[in-house]
């Protein structure tokens, strides 16, 4: 598992979403602007030098919009990507709420991260039917950004929910400024002790290669411990409210 000392490599792509995630961190993010990736404008020397120079034993595919957004339009990319990935000895991972219909464009990657909303009943219903499938060749964990309005009841019974449909490895992960979310998964985090439930705190775990700007960020915003302070503080002020 990555650390803040041992960091991972994040492509941060924004090929959009639809998905109206309760919280949304992309709309006033100060690096991606709500700006669209231009995938013919993908500095695709500059991103090969920087993953060959990266320690880090995987490519993680995230947003921004969501990376698997668009997927039949995006092949090439995830493709090319897959390509760095073989060539320099490293695998391939996504975070992502879209799972794709094509196997093949699912085993190339060694781990999904799928994040799933408590009551996202849609959601839900597609992961059993594809579980099976995608566990063949692809490990899969869920993600829940937990919100100021769960409580340890609605963990677990989002914990049984998953297990109910044969996941084993969840993560309720800490909001990113939202004060009453943050306090929350504090609260909560020590009262559940299962195998395969991880409570993951808020902080830095890659490095980030932005494709909207082609530049690479020791911090989701920006370049230093201060950078990411500042911003903390202008979520907290801007993004209180879960919708
Ligand atoms: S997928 Fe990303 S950009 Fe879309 S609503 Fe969720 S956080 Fe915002």
């Amino acid at each position: 598992m990555y650390t803040e000392n041992n960091k991972g490599f994040t492509i941060i792509t924004n090929f959009g979403c639809d998905n109206h995630c309760k919280y949304c961190i992309t709309r006033s993010h100060p690096i991606l602007q709500n700006a669209v990736t231009d995938k013919s404008k993908i500095d695709w020397e500059y991103l090969e030098k920087c993953i060959s120079e990266s320690e880090a034993p995987t490519i993680n595919l995230s947003g921004g919009g969501d990376p698997f957004y668009d997927w039949r339009n995006n092949i090439d990319f995830y493709n090319r990507v897959y390509d760095l990935a073989v060539k320099y000895h490293k695998k391939m991972d996504i975070h992502t709420r879209v799972l794709p219909d094509d196997i093949e464009l699912i085993a190339k990657f060694r781990k999904i991260a799928l994040s799933i909303e408590n009551n996202d009943i849609e959601a839900v219903k597609k992961l059993k039917y594809m579980l099976p499938i995608i566990e063949k060749t692809t490990m899969i964990r869920i993600i829940n950004v937990l919100d100021e309005r769960m409580t340890r009841e609605s963990c677990i019974q989002y914990i049984n929910q998953m297990h109910d449909i044969g996941v084993k490895q969840i993560t309720f992960r800490q909001m990113f400024g939202n004060r009453k979310a943050y306090q929350n998964f504090l609260k909560i985090k020590d009262t559940i002790n299962m195998p395969g439930v991880l409570f993951l705190p808020d902080g830095e775990y890659h490095n980030y290669y932005f494709t909207t700007n082609n530049k690479l960020y020791p911090y989701f915003f920006g370049y230093t411990e201060e950078d990411r302070k500042v911003w903390m503080k202008k979520y907290e002020d801007i993004e209180q409210y879960c919708g």
